[in-house]
Protein backbone atom coordinates (compact mmCIF):
# COMPACT_ATOMS: atom_id res chain seq x y z
CA UNK A 1 0.00 0.00 0.00
CA UNK A 2 1.39 3.33 -0.59
CA UNK A 3 -0.12 5.45 1.47
CA UNK A 4 0.63 5.26 5.48
CA UNK A 5 -0.85 6.76 8.34
CA UNK A 6 1.54 9.91 7.43
CA UNK A 7 0.72 10.27 3.80
CA UNK A 8 -2.54 9.60 4.41
CA UNK A 9 -3.58 12.46 6.89
CA UNK A 10 -1.21 14.97 4.17
CA UNK A 11 -3.55 14.24 1.69
CA UNK A 12 -6.60 14.43 3.50
CA UNK A 13 -5.07 18.05 4.95
CA UNK A 14 -4.24 19.51 1.54
CA UNK A 15 -7.55 18.34 -0.44
CA UNK A 16 -9.69 20.02 2.64
CA UNK A 17 -7.24 23.48 2.45
CA UNK A 18 -8.01 23.57 -0.93
CA UNK A 19 -11.68 22.48 -0.77
CA UNK A 20 -12.33 25.19 1.43
CA UNK A 21 -10.44 27.49 -0.46
CA UNK A 22 -12.52 26.83 -3.74
CA UNK A 23 -15.95 26.50 -2.49
CA UNK A 24 -15.96 22.99 -1.02
CA UNK A 25 -14.25 21.61 -3.99
CA UNK A 26 -10.47 20.39 -4.19
CA UNK A 27 -9.16 19.83 -7.84
CA UNK A 28 -7.51 16.60 -7.85
CA UNK A 29 -4.31 17.98 -10.08
CA UNK A 30 -3.95 20.99 -7.20
CA UNK A 31 -3.61 18.37 -4.30
CA UNK A 32 -1.59 15.97 -6.23
CA UNK A 33 1.48 18.90 -7.10
CA UNK A 34 1.26 20.21 -3.46
CA UNK A 35 1.24 16.72 -2.24
CA UNK A 36 4.18 16.21 -4.27
CA UNK A 37 5.89 19.56 -3.03
CA UNK A 38 5.41 18.14 0.21
CA UNK A 39 6.52 14.98 -0.18
CA UNK A 40 9.44 14.98 -3.10
CA UNK A 41 10.25 11.39 -1.87
CA UNK A 42 7.29 10.24 -3.18
CA UNK A 43 7.83 11.09 -6.42
CA UNK A 44 8.91 7.81 -7.74
CA UNK A 45 5.38 6.05 -6.00
CA UNK A 46 3.44 8.89 -7.58
CA UNK A 47 1.41 6.25 -10.53
CA UNK A 48 0.21 4.28 -7.49
CA UNK A 49 -0.44 7.23 -5.28
CA UNK A 50 -2.86 8.89 -7.98
CA UNK A 51 -5.30 6.94 -7.20
CA UNK A 52 -5.53 6.87 -3.80
CA UNK A 53 -5.23 10.59 -3.43
CA UNK A 54 -8.18 10.20 -6.11
CA UNK A 55 -10.59 8.93 -3.51
CA UNK A 56 -9.81 11.34 -0.95
CA UNK A 57 -10.86 14.20 -2.69
CA UNK A 58 -13.55 12.28 -4.09
CA UNK A 59 -14.58 11.67 -0.09
CA UNK A 60 -13.69 14.90 0.91
CA UNK A 61 -15.91 17.16 -2.14
CA UNK A 62 -18.90 14.89 -0.78
CA UNK A 63 -18.52 16.62 2.58
CA UNK A 64 -20.65 19.56 4.06
CA UNK A 65 -18.33 22.32 3.96
CA UNK A 66 -18.53 22.54 8.05
CA UNK A 67 -17.58 19.15 8.32
CA UNK A 68 -14.67 20.09 6.27
CA UNK A 69 -13.87 22.51 8.27
CA UNK A 70 -13.95 20.55 11.25
CA UNK A 71 -12.03 17.60 9.67
CA UNK A 72 -9.30 20.06 9.12
CA UNK A 73 -9.32 21.66 12.14
CA UNK A 74 -9.12 18.21 13.76
CA UNK A 75 -6.31 16.91 11.48
CA UNK A 76 -4.31 20.16 11.24
CA UNK A 77 -5.66 22.54 14.18
CA UNK A 78 -4.14 25.93 13.61
CA UNK A 79 -4.49 25.44 9.01
CA UNK A 80 -7.70 27.72 9.34
CA UNK A 81 -6.72 30.03 11.42
CA UNK A 82 -3.75 30.19 9.09
CA UNK A 83 -6.02 30.17 6.27
CA UNK A 84 -7.77 33.01 7.54
CA UNK A 85 -4.69 35.39 7.64
CA UNK A 86 -3.69 34.61 3.92
CA UNK A 87 -7.11 34.88 2.21
CA UNK A 88 -7.50 37.71 4.41
CA UNK A 89 -9.86 40.34 2.52
CA UNK A 90 -6.76 42.39 1.38
CA UNK A 91 -4.41 40.19 0.39
CA UNK A 92 -5.16 38.02 -2.62
CA UNK A 93 -1.42 36.66 -2.01
CA UNK A 94 -1.48 32.61 -2.12
CA UNK A 95 -0.19 30.97 1.19
CA UNK A 96 3.96 30.51 0.97
CA UNK A 97 5.29 27.31 0.16
CA UNK A 98 6.98 25.52 3.10
CA UNK A 99 6.14 28.61 5.17
CA UNK A 100 6.31 28.55 8.93
CA UNK A 101 4.07 30.74 11.14
CA UNK A 102 6.84 32.91 13.26
CA UNK A 103 9.90 31.93 11.05
CA UNK A 104 9.23 33.35 7.76
CA UNK A 105 12.02 35.86 6.61
CA UNK A 106 11.81 37.93 3.24
CA UNK A 107 13.50 40.40 1.93
CA UNK A 108 13.50 43.45 -0.16
CA UNK A 109 16.67 44.17 -1.92
CA UNK A 110 17.00 47.33 -4.02
CA UNK A 111 20.19 48.85 -4.88
CA UNK A 112 20.83 52.52 -3.91
CA UNK A 113 21.59 53.82 -7.91
CA UNK A 114 17.93 55.95 -8.17
CA UNK A 115 14.55 56.88 -6.98
CA UNK A 116 11.98 54.07 -5.88
CA UNK A 117 8.80 53.63 -8.19
CA UNK A 118 6.19 51.75 -8.82
CA UNK A 119 7.32 48.77 -8.85
CA UNK A 120 10.21 48.39 -5.89
CA UNK A 121 6.50 48.73 -4.30
CA UNK A 122 4.76 46.03 -5.48
CA UNK A 123 7.87 44.00 -4.85
CA UNK A 124 8.40 45.62 -0.73
CA UNK A 125 4.53 45.25 -0.62
CA UNK A 126 4.42 41.91 -1.53
CA UNK A 127 7.71 41.06 0.58
CA UNK A 128 6.07 42.81 3.95
CA UNK A 129 3.18 41.26 3.08
CA UNK A 130 4.35 38.15 3.77
CA UNK A 131 6.32 38.84 6.67
CA UNK A 132 3.01 40.16 8.53
CA UNK A 133 0.76 37.02 7.10
CA UNK A 134 3.15 34.42 8.55
CA UNK A 135 4.45 36.67 11.62
CA UNK A 136 7.66 36.60 10.34
CA UNK A 137 10.36 39.15 9.68
CA UNK A 138 11.09 41.94 6.45
CA UNK A 139 14.52 42.80 5.71
CA UNK A 140 15.56 46.15 4.24
CA UNK A 141 18.94 45.58 2.41
CA UNK A 142 20.61 47.92 -0.04
CA UNK A 143 21.97 45.80 -2.54
CA UNK A 144 25.34 48.43 -3.16
CA UNK A 145 28.01 46.52 -4.45
CA UNK A 146 28.71 48.54 -7.37
CA UNK A 147 30.47 52.02 -6.60
CA UNK A 148 29.92 53.72 -10.01
CA UNK A 149 26.23 53.82 -9.89
CA UNK A 150 25.23 54.22 -6.04
CA UNK A 151 24.68 57.58 -3.73
CA UNK A 152 23.29 57.97 -0.35
CA UNK A 153 20.61 60.60 -2.03
CA UNK A 154 19.25 56.87 -3.24
CA UNK A 155 19.35 55.46 0.10
CA UNK A 156 17.78 58.28 1.82
CA UNK A 157 15.18 58.46 -1.49
CA UNK A 158 14.31 54.26 -0.76
CA UNK A 159 13.89 54.84 3.25
CA UNK A 160 11.60 58.22 2.14
CA UNK A 161 9.15 56.39 -0.33
CA UNK A 162 8.64 52.87 1.83
CA UNK A 163 8.11 55.54 5.15
CA UNK A 164 5.46 56.85 2.81
CA UNK A 165 4.47 53.68 1.27
CA UNK A 166 3.60 52.62 5.24
CA UNK A 167 6.46 49.90 4.27
CA UNK A 168 8.31 49.14 7.39
CA UNK A 169 11.16 46.92 7.56
CA UNK A 170 12.41 44.57 10.59
CA UNK A 171 16.21 45.09 9.78
CA UNK A 172 17.91 47.42 7.84
CA UNK A 173 21.35 46.44 6.63
CA UNK A 174 23.49 46.84 3.43
CA UNK A 175 25.29 44.37 1.50
CA UNK A 176 28.39 46.20 2.01
CA UNK A 177 28.64 45.82 5.18
CA UNK A 178 29.51 42.09 4.60
CA UNK A 179 31.65 42.70 2.39
CA UNK A 180 34.42 40.92 3.91
CA UNK A 181 32.64 38.12 4.54
CA UNK A 182 31.88 37.91 0.70
CA UNK A 183 35.29 38.37 -0.16
CA UNK A 184 36.12 35.06 2.43
CA UNK A 185 33.48 32.83 0.55
CA UNK A 186 34.68 34.27 -2.70
CA UNK A 187 37.98 32.96 -2.09
CA UNK A 188 36.65 30.19 -0.36
CA UNK A 189 34.95 28.99 -3.91
CA UNK A 190 37.97 29.16 -5.59
CA UNK A 191 40.05 27.64 -3.04
CA UNK A 192 37.45 24.16 -3.36
CA UNK A 193 37.90 24.40 -6.98
CA UNK A 194 34.27 26.42 -7.53
CA UNK A 195 35.64 29.61 -8.90
CA UNK A 196 38.62 30.78 -10.70
CA UNK A 197 40.44 34.07 -11.31
CA UNK A 198 39.91 34.91 -15.55
CA UNK A 199 42.38 37.32 -16.77
CA UNK A 200 41.29 37.66 -20.63
CA UNK A 201 40.23 40.27 -22.16
CA UNK A 202 36.62 41.35 -22.24
CA UNK A 203 36.08 40.61 -25.47
CA UNK A 204 37.48 37.20 -25.48
CA UNK A 205 35.53 35.94 -22.46
CA UNK A 206 32.37 37.39 -24.59
CA UNK A 207 33.68 35.37 -27.74
CA UNK A 208 34.47 32.03 -25.29
CA UNK A 209 31.08 32.32 -23.68
CA UNK A 210 29.30 32.61 -27.17
CA UNK A 211 30.90 29.71 -28.62
CA UNK A 212 30.60 27.74 -25.41
CA UNK A 213 34.51 27.18 -25.04
CA UNK A 214 36.75 27.03 -21.96
CA UNK A 215 39.75 28.95 -21.51
CA UNK A 216 42.99 28.59 -20.00
CA UNK A 217 42.64 30.40 -16.46
CA UNK A 218 39.76 27.63 -15.31
CA UNK A 219 42.18 24.83 -16.30
CA UNK A 220 45.00 25.19 -13.58
CA UNK A 221 43.91 25.35 -9.58
CA UNK A 222 47.18 26.05 -8.43
CA UNK A 223 47.00 29.21 -10.96
CA UNK A 224 43.88 29.83 -9.40
CA UNK A 225 45.21 30.33 -5.86
CA UNK A 226 47.92 32.36 -6.53
CA UNK A 227 45.53 34.78 -8.54
CA UNK A 228 43.23 34.73 -5.57
CA UNK A 229 45.46 36.33 -3.43
CA UNK A 230 46.86 38.81 -6.28
CA UNK A 231 43.01 39.72 -7.01
CA UNK A 232 42.76 41.07 -3.43
CA UNK A 233 45.77 42.38 -2.64
CA UNK A 234 45.89 45.24 -5.31
CA UNK A 235 48.26 43.64 -7.76
CA UNK A 236 45.24 44.04 -10.87
CA UNK A 237 43.49 46.94 -12.22
CA UNK A 238 40.27 47.66 -12.93
CA UNK A 239 39.56 45.41 -16.17
CA UNK A 240 42.31 42.95 -15.96
CA UNK A 241 41.21 40.21 -13.84
CA UNK A 242 37.29 38.90 -12.52
CA UNK A 243 36.49 35.90 -10.50
CA UNK A 244 34.33 33.56 -12.48
CA UNK A 245 32.10 30.48 -11.33
CA UNK A 246 33.02 27.03 -12.56
CA UNK A 247 29.96 26.58 -14.60
CA UNK A 248 29.39 24.75 -17.80
CA UNK A 249 30.30 26.29 -20.81
CA UNK A 250 28.22 24.64 -22.89
CA UNK A 251 24.85 25.01 -20.85
CA UNK A 252 21.73 25.73 -22.59
CA UNK A 253 21.14 28.51 -19.96
CA UNK A 254 24.51 30.86 -20.72
CA UNK A 255 24.00 32.15 -16.99
CA UNK A 256 25.70 29.49 -16.15
CA UNK A 257 28.65 29.43 -18.48
CA UNK A 258 31.23 30.83 -15.81
CA UNK A 259 29.66 34.42 -14.96
CA UNK A 260 31.50 37.41 -13.20
CA UNK A 261 31.24 36.78 -9.29
CA UNK A 262 33.43 39.62 -8.63
CA UNK A 263 35.18 42.55 -10.55
CA UNK A 264 37.70 45.19 -9.39
CA UNK A 265 35.55 48.93 -9.50
CA UNK A 266 38.18 52.00 -9.05
CA UNK A 267 35.28 54.02 -7.50
CA UNK A 268 33.93 55.93 -4.44
CA UNK A 269 31.16 53.50 -2.57
CA UNK A 270 28.92 55.98 -0.46
CA UNK A 271 29.98 54.17 2.71
CA UNK A 272 32.96 52.33 2.50
CA UNK A 273 34.67 54.92 -0.04
CA UNK A 274 37.90 53.70 -1.80
CA UNK A 275 39.03 50.64 0.49
CA UNK A 276 37.03 48.24 -0.90
CA UNK A 277 38.43 47.38 -4.60
CA UNK A 278 36.80 43.93 -5.37
CA UNK A 279 33.16 43.68 -5.82
CA UNK A 280 30.55 41.19 -6.24
CA UNK A 281 28.23 40.86 -8.80
CA UNK A 282 24.65 40.84 -8.03
CA UNK A 283 24.60 36.77 -9.00
CA UNK A 284 27.20 36.38 -6.06
CA UNK A 285 26.10 39.06 -3.65
CA UNK A 286 22.19 38.14 -3.96
CA UNK A 287 22.32 34.28 -2.47
CA UNK A 288 25.12 34.68 0.11
CA UNK A 289 22.92 37.36 1.45
CA UNK A 290 20.31 35.73 1.26
CA UNK A 291 21.61 32.65 3.29
CA UNK A 292 23.41 34.75 5.77
CA UNK A 293 20.48 36.83 6.27
CA UNK A 294 18.58 34.08 7.09
CA UNK A 295 15.91 34.81 4.22
CA UNK A 296 13.45 31.72 3.76
CA UNK A 297 11.30 33.55 0.84
CA UNK A 298 13.30 34.99 -1.79
CA UNK A 299 11.06 37.21 -3.55
CA UNK A 300 12.10 38.87 -7.09
CA UNK A 301 11.21 39.46 -10.87
CA UNK A 302 10.69 37.16 -13.78
CA UNK A 303 13.25 38.00 -16.11
CA UNK A 304 15.92 36.72 -13.30
CA UNK A 305 14.47 33.28 -14.18
CA UNK A 306 17.64 32.27 -15.97
CA UNK A 307 19.61 33.05 -13.12
CA UNK A 308 17.83 31.24 -10.54
CA UNK A 309 20.22 27.87 -11.15
CA UNK A 310 23.14 29.89 -10.89
CA UNK A 311 21.65 31.35 -7.37
CA UNK A 312 21.37 27.55 -6.07
CA UNK A 313 24.16 26.57 -7.59
CA UNK A 314 26.14 28.96 -5.88
CA UNK A 315 24.96 27.79 -2.20
CA UNK A 316 25.21 24.27 -3.09
CA UNK A 317 28.97 24.51 -3.92
CA UNK A 318 30.05 26.46 -0.16
CA UNK A 319 27.28 24.25 1.47
CA UNK A 320 25.30 27.33 2.47
CA UNK A 321 20.95 26.95 3.21
CA UNK A 322 19.04 27.72 -0.02
CA UNK A 323 15.93 29.86 0.53
CA UNK A 324 12.99 29.42 -1.24
CA UNK A 325 12.64 31.33 -4.44
CA UNK A 326 9.28 32.97 -5.60
CA UNK A 327 9.06 34.94 -9.00
CA UNK A 328 6.47 37.57 -9.91
CA UNK A 329 5.91 39.64 -12.75
CA UNK A 330 7.26 43.27 -13.25
CA UNK A 331 4.90 45.77 -12.67
CA UNK A 332 4.27 48.95 -14.78
CA UNK A 333 2.20 51.05 -16.84
CA UNK A 334 1.47 51.17 -20.31
CA UNK A 335 3.62 54.82 -21.57
CA UNK A 336 5.37 54.81 -18.12
CA UNK A 337 8.18 53.17 -17.93
CA UNK A 338 10.14 52.55 -14.88
CA UNK A 339 13.46 51.53 -16.26
CA UNK A 340 16.19 53.95 -15.14
CA UNK A 341 17.53 53.52 -19.06
CA UNK A 342 14.08 55.34 -19.52
CA UNK A 343 14.13 58.23 -17.05
CA UNK A 344 17.54 58.66 -16.00
CA UNK A 345 18.44 60.83 -19.57
CA UNK A 346 15.14 62.89 -19.02
CA UNK A 347 16.42 63.73 -15.70
CA UNK A 348 20.19 64.58 -16.78
CA UNK A 349 19.18 66.71 -20.11
CA UNK A 350 16.72 68.65 -18.05
CA UNK A 351 13.27 67.43 -19.44
CA UNK A 352 12.20 66.69 -15.93
CA UNK A 353 13.62 69.01 -13.20
CA UNK A 354 13.36 66.24 -10.43
CA UNK A 355 12.57 63.36 -9.64
CA UNK A 356 9.12 63.86 -7.94
CA UNK A 357 7.50 64.92 -11.57
CA UNK A 358 4.30 64.02 -11.29
CA UNK A 359 4.71 62.42 -15.00
CA UNK A 360 6.90 59.58 -13.59
CA UNK A 361 6.22 56.55 -12.11
CA UNK A 362 8.78 57.25 -9.01
CA UNK A 363 6.65 57.36 -5.32
CA UNK A 364 7.17 60.41 -5.17
CA UNK A 365 6.10 61.13 -8.66
CA UNK A 366 2.57 59.17 -7.67
CA UNK A 367 2.59 60.99 -4.10
CA UNK A 368 2.71 64.83 -5.91
CA UNK A 369 -0.05 63.52 -8.15
CA UNK A 370 -2.07 62.76 -5.24
CA UNK A 371 -2.22 59.01 -5.02
CA UNK A 372 -2.63 57.84 -1.31
CA UNK A 373 -0.45 54.82 -0.43
CA UNK A 374 -3.67 53.15 0.91
CA UNK A 375 -4.34 52.43 -2.78
CA UNK A 376 -0.96 51.44 -4.28
CA UNK A 377 -1.20 48.66 -1.33
CA UNK A 378 -4.43 47.64 -2.30
CA UNK A 379 -4.01 47.82 -6.24
CA UNK A 380 -0.95 45.98 -5.71
CA UNK A 381 -2.01 42.87 -3.73
CA UNK A 382 -5.11 43.20 -6.06
CA UNK A 383 -2.42 42.04 -8.82
CA UNK A 384 -1.44 39.01 -6.63
CA UNK A 385 2.04 37.01 -7.59
CA UNK A 386 0.93 36.01 -11.51
CA UNK A 387 3.65 35.68 -13.27
CA UNK A 388 1.51 37.17 -16.33
CA UNK A 389 3.53 39.76 -18.30
CA UNK A 390 0.71 42.00 -18.77
CA UNK A 391 0.47 45.77 -17.99
CA UNK A 392 -2.65 46.45 -15.74
CA UNK A 393 -4.48 49.31 -16.76
CA UNK A 394 -3.58 52.30 -15.22
CA UNK A 395 -7.77 53.29 -14.37
CA UNK A 396 -7.88 50.39 -11.87
CA UNK A 397 -4.96 51.84 -9.63
CA UNK A 398 -7.15 55.16 -9.98
CA UNK A 399 -10.16 53.20 -9.36
CA UNK A 400 -8.52 52.21 -6.02
CA UNK A 401 -7.41 55.80 -5.24
CA UNK A 402 -10.41 57.44 -5.57
CA UNK A 403 -12.15 54.93 -3.64
CA UNK A 404 -10.18 56.20 -0.83
CA UNK A 405 -10.14 59.96 -1.36
CA UNK A 406 -13.51 60.14 -2.83
CA UNK A 407 -15.50 60.28 0.64
CA UNK A 408 -12.99 62.53 2.54
CA UNK A 409 -12.30 64.98 -0.33
CA UNK A 410 -13.63 68.47 -0.65
CA UNK A 411 -15.51 69.49 -3.71
CA UNK A 412 -14.78 73.00 -5.33
CA UNK A 413 -15.48 75.04 -8.33
CA UNK A 414 -11.97 75.47 -10.92
CA UNK A 415 -13.32 76.93 -14.59
CA UNK A 416 -10.71 76.35 -17.25
CA UNK A 417 -10.08 79.30 -19.37
CA UNK A 418 -13.10 81.39 -18.25
CA UNK A 419 -16.01 83.23 -20.04
CA UNK A 420 -17.28 85.69 -17.98
CA UNK A 421 -21.22 85.77 -18.05
CA UNK A 422 -23.47 88.52 -17.26
CA UNK A 423 -26.83 88.04 -15.56
CA UNK A 424 -30.26 90.40 -16.05
CA UNK A 425 -32.22 91.02 -13.23
CA UNK A 426 -29.76 88.68 -10.37
CA UNK A 427 -29.90 90.11 -7.54
CA UNK A 428 -27.07 90.22 -5.06
CA UNK A 429 -26.80 87.12 -2.68
CA UNK A 430 -25.07 84.75 -0.45
CA UNK A 431 -25.00 80.99 -1.05
CA UNK A 432 -23.84 78.35 1.24
CA UNK A 433 -22.56 75.68 -0.73
CA UNK A 434 -21.47 72.26 1.01
CA UNK A 435 -17.59 71.01 0.82
CA UNK A 436 -18.63 67.40 0.46
CA UNK A 437 -22.43 65.98 -0.61
CA UNK A 438 -22.94 63.85 2.22
CA UNK A 439 -20.23 64.35 4.53
CA UNK A 440 -21.31 67.58 6.58
CA UNK A 441 -18.15 67.47 8.33
CA UNK A 442 -16.13 68.54 6.02
CA UNK A 443 -17.59 71.95 6.10
CA UNK A 444 -19.58 74.29 4.03
CA UNK A 445 -18.45 77.79 2.54
CA UNK A 446 -20.27 80.96 1.88
CA UNK A 447 -20.25 82.63 -1.35
CA UNK A 448 -21.52 86.38 -2.44
CA UNK A 449 -22.61 86.51 -5.86
CA UNK A 450 -23.60 90.06 -7.65
CA UNK A 451 -24.72 89.48 -10.98
CA UNK A 452 -21.27 88.27 -12.75
CA UNK A 453 -19.86 84.50 -12.93
CA UNK A 454 -17.53 82.99 -14.98
CA UNK A 455 -18.17 79.92 -16.50
CA UNK A 456 -15.67 77.79 -18.86
CA UNK A 457 -14.90 77.89 -22.43
CA UNK A 458 -15.43 74.43 -22.99
CA UNK A 459 -19.02 74.84 -21.42
CA UNK A 460 -19.76 78.10 -22.78
CA UNK A 461 -18.68 76.96 -26.24
CA UNK A 462 -21.66 74.73 -26.34
CA UNK A 463 -24.36 77.31 -25.10
CA UNK A 464 -26.78 78.57 -27.64
CA UNK A 465 -28.71 81.47 -27.66
CA UNK A 466 -32.03 80.26 -25.68
CA UNK A 467 -30.69 77.53 -23.99
CA UNK A 468 -31.34 77.16 -20.46
CA UNK A 469 -28.79 76.45 -17.63
CA UNK A 470 -28.51 75.79 -14.05
CA UNK A 471 -25.54 77.00 -12.66
CA UNK A 472 -24.73 74.15 -9.66
CA UNK A 473 -26.65 75.13 -6.46
CA UNK A 474 -27.34 78.42 -7.50
CA UNK A 475 -29.82 79.28 -10.14
CA UNK A 476 -31.11 78.67 -13.42
CA UNK A 477 -30.27 81.16 -16.25
CA UNK A 478 -31.51 80.74 -19.95
CA UNK A 479 -28.99 82.60 -22.67
CA UNK A 480 -30.32 85.74 -24.48
CA UNK A 481 -26.37 86.90 -26.13
CA UNK A 482 -23.28 86.27 -27.05
CA UNK A 483 -21.16 88.28 -27.45
CA UNK A 484 -17.65 86.38 -29.13
CA UNK A 485 -15.96 89.80 -28.82
CA UNK A 486 -16.57 91.79 -26.15
CA UNK A 487 -14.76 95.15 -27.32
CA UNK A 488 -11.61 92.84 -27.51
CA UNK A 489 -11.65 91.46 -24.28
CA UNK A 490 -12.99 88.04 -25.44
CA UNK A 491 -16.05 86.70 -25.51
CA UNK A 492 -19.38 87.35 -22.81
CA UNK A 493 -22.62 85.74 -22.23
CA UNK A 494 -25.61 87.91 -21.51
CA UNK A 495 -28.02 85.72 -19.60
CA UNK A 496 -31.27 86.73 -17.94
CA UNK A 497 -32.07 84.94 -14.28
CA UNK A 498 -34.45 81.77 -14.77
CA UNK A 499 -36.78 79.80 -12.70
CA UNK A 500 -35.42 77.93 -9.94
CA UNK A 501 -36.49 74.06 -11.19
CA UNK A 502 -33.79 71.50 -11.92
CA UNK A 503 -35.08 69.81 -15.03
CA UNK A 504 -33.28 66.55 -15.92
CA UNK A 505 -32.60 67.36 -19.30
CA UNK A 506 -30.54 71.00 -18.82
CA UNK A 507 -26.94 70.93 -18.25
CA UNK A 508 -25.57 71.84 -14.93
CA UNK A 509 -22.33 73.51 -14.85
CA UNK A 510 -19.86 74.65 -12.27
CA UNK A 511 -19.40 78.51 -11.95
CA UNK A 512 -17.38 81.58 -9.72
CA UNK A 513 -18.57 84.82 -9.07
CA UNK A 514 -16.65 87.03 -10.59
CA UNK A 515 -15.66 88.80 -7.18
CA UNK A 516 -15.00 85.37 -5.81
CA UNK A 517 -12.71 84.42 -8.63
CA UNK A 518 -8.61 83.71 -8.08
CA UNK A 519 -6.09 82.47 -10.68
CA UNK A 520 -5.49 78.75 -10.38
CA UNK A 521 -3.40 76.20 -12.71
CA UNK A 522 -3.25 72.59 -12.86
CA UNK A 523 -0.79 70.58 -14.58
CA UNK A 524 -2.23 67.70 -16.28
CA UNK A 525 0.34 64.90 -16.59
CA UNK A 526 -0.18 62.51 -19.77
CA UNK A 527 1.86 59.51 -20.85
CA UNK A 528 5.49 60.29 -20.52
CA UNK A 529 6.25 57.69 -23.46
CA UNK A 530 4.30 57.11 -26.29
CA UNK A 531 6.12 53.87 -27.80
CA UNK A 532 9.95 54.61 -27.45
CA UNK A 533 9.49 58.35 -27.59
CA UNK A 534 9.02 60.87 -24.98
CA UNK A 535 5.75 62.47 -25.30
CA UNK A 536 6.55 66.12 -25.52
CA UNK A 537 3.00 66.68 -24.69
CA UNK A 538 3.01 65.05 -21.53
CA UNK A 539 2.77 68.05 -19.14
CA UNK A 540 -0.45 69.44 -20.23
CA UNK A 541 -1.38 73.02 -17.94
CA UNK A 542 -4.83 74.00 -17.49
CA UNK A 543 -5.18 77.92 -16.78
CA UNK A 544 -8.49 78.73 -15.36
CA UNK A 545 -9.92 80.36 -11.92
CA UNK A 546 -11.01 78.98 -8.56
CA UNK A 547 -12.47 80.25 -5.74
CA UNK A 548 -10.97 81.88 -3.67
CA UNK A 549 -11.50 79.16 -0.81
CA UNK A 550 -8.81 76.92 -2.93
CA UNK A 551 -6.21 79.93 -2.84
CA UNK A 552 -6.02 78.78 1.50
CA UNK A 553 -5.60 75.47 0.74
CA UNK A 554 -1.73 74.17 1.53
CA UNK A 555 -0.43 71.45 -0.08
CA UNK A 556 -1.28 67.64 -0.29
CA UNK A 557 -4.58 68.50 0.39
CA UNK A 558 -6.72 66.35 -2.19
CA UNK A 559 -9.88 68.08 -3.78
CA UNK A 560 -12.63 67.53 -6.46
CA UNK A 561 -12.74 70.04 -9.07
CA UNK A 562 -16.29 69.47 -9.73
CA UNK A 563 -16.79 68.04 -13.35
CA UNK A 564 -13.14 68.06 -13.62
CA UNK A 565 -11.65 66.00 -11.76
CA UNK A 566 -9.80 64.77 -8.28
CA UNK A 567 -6.63 67.03 -8.08
CA UNK A 568 -3.93 66.96 -5.64
CA UNK A 569 -2.76 70.93 -4.26
CA UNK A 570 0.58 71.75 -4.89
CA UNK A 571 1.71 75.11 -4.20
CA UNK A 572 0.14 78.51 -4.59
CA UNK A 573 -2.39 78.68 -6.81
CA UNK A 574 -1.54 75.20 -8.00
CA UNK A 575 -2.90 71.83 -8.60
CA UNK A 576 -2.21 68.45 -10.04
CA UNK A 577 -4.66 66.46 -11.70
CA UNK A 578 -4.98 63.12 -10.22
CA UNK A 579 -7.72 61.53 -11.90
CA UNK A 580 -11.38 62.14 -13.08
P1 LIG B 1 15.97 48.98 -12.21
O1 LIG B 1 17.47 48.88 -12.05
O2 LIG B 1 15.47 49.07 -13.61
O3 LIG B 1 15.35 50.04 -11.34
P2 LIG B 1 16.02 46.56 -10.73
O4 LIG B 1 15.20 45.35 -10.77
O5 LIG B 1 17.46 46.36 -11.01
O6 LIG B 1 15.34 47.62 -11.68
P3 LIG B 1 16.46 46.89 -7.92
O7 LIG B 1 16.58 48.11 -7.13
O8 LIG B 1 17.65 46.05 -8.07
O9 LIG B 1 15.89 47.33 -9.34
O10 LIG B 1 15.21 46.02 -7.43
C1 LIG B 1 14.92 45.76 -6.08
C2 LIG B 1 13.81 44.75 -6.04
O11 LIG B 1 12.64 45.28 -6.63
C3 LIG B 1 14.14 43.47 -6.78
O12 LIG B 1 13.72 42.38 -6.00
C4 LIG B 1 13.35 43.56 -8.04
O13 LIG B 1 12.99 42.28 -8.49
C5 LIG B 1 12.16 44.40 -7.63
N1 LIG B 1 11.67 45.19 -8.75
C6 LIG B 1 12.37 46.09 -9.48
N2 LIG B 1 11.61 46.59 -10.47
C7 LIG B 1 10.38 46.00 -10.36
C8 LIG B 1 9.15 46.08 -11.08
N3 LIG B 1 9.00 46.90 -12.13
N4 LIG B 1 8.10 45.33 -10.67
C9 LIG B 1 8.22 44.52 -9.61
N5 LIG B 1 9.34 44.39 -8.89
C10 LIG B 1 10.42 45.11 -9.25
MG1 LIG C 1 19.23 46.85 -10.07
Amino acid sequence: MPFDDETEKLAKTLALKNALEHGGKAALDAVISKFIGSRPDKRSEIKLLIPEIRTVVQSINAMPSLDQKALLAQLAPGELETKKQTVGSTSSLPPLQEAVVGSVVTRFPPEPNGYPHIGHAKAAIIDEEYARIYKGKLILRFDDTNPLKEKLEYYDAILEGLKWLGVKPDIIKNTSDDILKIHELGTRLVEIGGAYVCTCTQDKIRDMRAKGIECECRLDHSVALDRIRKMFDGSYEQNQAIIRFKGDMKDENTAMRDPALFRIIEGQHPLLGKKIRVWPTYDFAAPIEDSLDGVTHAMRTKEYELRNALYFAILDRLGMRKPIMIEFSRLEFEGLPVSKRKIRPLIDDGVISAWDDPRLPTLSGFRRRGFVPEAIRKFVLSLGITLAETKPPFESLEAYNRKIIDPKCIRLFFVRDPVEVCILGAEPLEVTLKNHPTDASLGQRRVKVLDRVYISAEDAALLKKGDEVRLIELYNVRIKEIELNNNGKGPLIIAQIGSNEIRQSMPKIQWIAKNDIVDFKVMIPKQLYIGEEYNTNSLEIANGGAESFAAALTPDTHVQFVRFGFCRIDGKNTAIFTHR
